[in-house]
């Protein structure tokens, strides 16, 4: 039998077509069905009153997951090679979520939580339907969140934290807590108050929580998928990657935490039609073991990030 007919071609020609297409939707929908998944299993642990243990479950699996994708659908299969981060990655992940734990716990133990809440409750609208208190409490924190994040850019003293998040070399799940510690509690001061100010309720911090917990991890996920006007809504991965160029007219756009809204409003969108780059970093010193990253914000050579903006449209 003559396997390479004429016949035969068209039919797997044929077949590869589809499969391609069947890809292409999917890489679509990728990203909605997750986060709405892990959307689904954090309303689930609150109605049934275990809203941490529900999150850390569902944190997990979202975490396998990207992992797991990541082998199959990679965005850039060179950041799929070991950069000899992980023990860094790993430290600074602990040390800056242990960091958040005891924000909380010190918070709630002196009572300011509870007494800047009670000052506020009566500014809060309890009785609207709990999608839309989300989003505004989404809305509130990331004003906050934008704020430090851009000013971690643009004033020098405290862009020496921040290069550490800015100094990985490839973009995966794993590096999602890359954070210098100071860089963390700086954000977490000035987004969180705000959401206390309002008075907002335990339901809605949860909410913000988890929300910035899932889309902070798909952010830097190494799988290829696309999003369409989600970029302007959502910071997506192809939205952060354009955050981490090593050029700063490109990187220091993008500083949306979960959306995008204030990075339209301050004109600091940015995401061209054409692939972000893959070469990304930081130009200037950075030790490769977790000591020596936490100790260069403090020492004398240092890499600098010249604030220049460019527009959206700016192609
Ligand atoms: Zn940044
Ligand atoms: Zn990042």
């Amino acid at each position: 039998m003559n396997i390479t007919s004429s016949e035969e071609i068209k039919v797997t020609t044929g077949d590869s077509r589809k499969r391609n297409l069947v890809v292409y939707g999917l890489t679509f929908l990728l990203w909605p069905a997750i986060l709405a998944s892990c959307i689904l299993a954090t309303s689930f642990g609150i109605k049934t009153e275990h809203a941490a243990l529900y999150f850390n479950i569902t944190y997990v699996c979202l975490a396998l997951t990207i992992f797991t994708l990541e082998r199959f659908l990679p965005h850039e299969r060179k950041w799929l090679k070991n950069d000899g981060q992980m023990p860094a990655d790993l430290a600074h992940t602990l040390l800056t979520k242990g960091s958040i734990q005891v924000l909380v716990v010190v918070g709630v133990t002196v009572g300011i939580a509870e007494a800047v809440a009670s000052k506020g409750g009566g500014l809060w609208p309890t009785h609207w339907p709990m999608v839309l208190q989300a989003a505004l409490g989404l809305l509130i924190a990331e004003s906050g969140m934008y704020a430090a994040h851009r000013i971690a850019h643009e004033w020098g003293p405290l862009w020496r934290f921040h290069a550490v998040h800015h100094s990985a070399s490839r973009l995966w799940f794993f590096n999602t807590g890359r954070f210098h510690v100071v860089d963390t509690v700086t954000s977490v001061l000035l987004s969180q108050p705000l959401l206390f100010l309002t008075g907002a309720p335990t339901e809605v911090f949860i909410w913000v929580t988890s929300i910035t917990g899932f889309i902070g991890m798909l952010t830097h996920c190494n799988i290829e998928m696309r999003f369409g006007p989600l970029n302007y809504v959502f910071n997506t991965p192809a939205v952060h990657r354009w955050h981490h160029s090593r050029n700063p007219a490109e990187g220091n756009n993008n500083y949306g935490e979960n959306l995008m809204f204030y990075d339209v409003l301050f004109k600091t969108f940015y995401c061209p039609k054409r692939r972000p780059p893959t070469n990304i970093g930081i130009d200037g010193p950075m030790p490769s073991n977790f000591f020596g990253q936490i100790v260069q914000p403090f020492r004398r050579d240092q890499t600098t990030h010249s604030i220049n903006h460019v527009r959206a449209d700016g192609e």
